[in-house]
């Protein structure tokens, strides 16, 4: 009954944070304050009480309606505060009520009954925020490339000094793989480091190649649009030559500035260590390279929260 209490309470913390991003989401690409003005209609623009405003289950009661004016409000609001709540409650499952004794360490010992943390409770606590606030950003920055927005750099920030800082100040907080030569501060800061320049430049790898790939296929697509029609005048033909190798030249630098996802990389890796940058950010890299063609369909940072997901189920935290 006790974890159960606590499941509910993590998935309630998880839609209010989706609640939050949300607003992260719409405000930050466009300059805005994510502080001020407070939440209100978009329609009538009079400020959202606080009962109007429970993530998920207002938008329930009120029927997808503002209860002032009426005009519908989206889905959006409450699936992504249902997928906020789902990530916390995963991570929760995963490494708070288990005791990083996840779902591959339960399958192996599900004979012995009952949880027997491994970890000390703080610990294990301080693992879990850290973690959920560095899949939090990640997850803003999937909702930002999934509206075809760029996330902007201080998105990443915070993420990235917390995991830098939490390896600093509590070593024991950032569990190092288990392959890892070394043990203790020096090691998690070493873990950090190297797992943070290892998601970046996987990131920058997959955005160039992936820019690459997305590019000859849009040129394998249209022979017929690039081929001049023979009633073109000659001097918009040269022009349009040397536009085309214009866009050929620059290729990397402008690609990378509106991919940052490679920060979403630096996150994963510098949170997750060396190990889960290898094969988190590798992955990602090869699945981003693989679908680039058709990759507005699945944000490459979603990619990356799906790959720490699934190296947290696994076990090998
Ligand atoms: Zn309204």
């Amino acid at each position: 009954m006790g974890w159960l209490l606590l499941a509910l309470w993590t998935f309630a913390i998880g839609a209010l944070v989706g609640s939050f991003l949300n607003v992260v989401v719409y405000r930050l690409p466009r300059g805005m304050s994510i502080v001020w003005p407070g939440s209100h209609c978009p329609a009538c623009r009079r400020p959202i009480a606080w009962y109007d405003n429970i993530p998920v289950l207002s938008w329930l009661v009120l029927r997808a309606k503002c209860r002032r004016c009426g005009a519908p409000i989206s889905a959006r609001y409450p699936v992504v505060e249902s997928l906020t709540a789902a990530v916390f409650l995963t991570v929760g499952l995963l490494e708070l009520f288990s005791g990083v004794e996840n779902l591959w360490g339960q399958i192996v010992r599900s004979a012995e009954a009952g949880i027997v943390p491994h970890r000390p409770m703080p610990e294990l606590v301080a693992t879990f925020l850290v973690d959920v606030f560095v899949l939090s950003t990640v997850l803003a920055a999937a909702l930002i490339e999934y509206d075809k927005g760029r996330p902007p750099v201080r998105l990443f920030v915070p993420a990235l000094v917390l995991a830098v800082a939490a390896a600093v100040a509590w070593p024991q907080a950032h569990p190092t793989t288990r392959w890892f030569p070394a043990d203790g501060r020096w090691a998690a800061v070493c873990d950090t480091l190297l797992g943070l320049a290892l998601g970046m430049t996987f990131g920058l790898a997959s955005a160039a190649i992936g820019s690459t790939v997305r590019r000859s296929v849009a040129r394998m697509r249209q022979p017929a649009a690039d081929c001049p029609t023979a009633t073109a005048p000659a001097a918009s033909h040269t022009q349009q030559k040397v536009d085309a190798r214009g866009t050929q030249s620059r290729l990397s630098l402008p690609s990378v500035r509106a991919d940052p996802y490679w920060l979403s990389a630096g996150c994963i890796g510098g949170q997750f260590g060396t190990g889960a940058a290898a094969v988190i950010c590798g992955g990602a890299l090869v699945a981003i390279c693989i679908t680039a063609p058709l990759r507005r369909r699945l944000p490459p940072s979603a990619w990356l929260l799906i790959g720490a997901l699934v190296w947290l189920a696994a076990g090998l935290r």
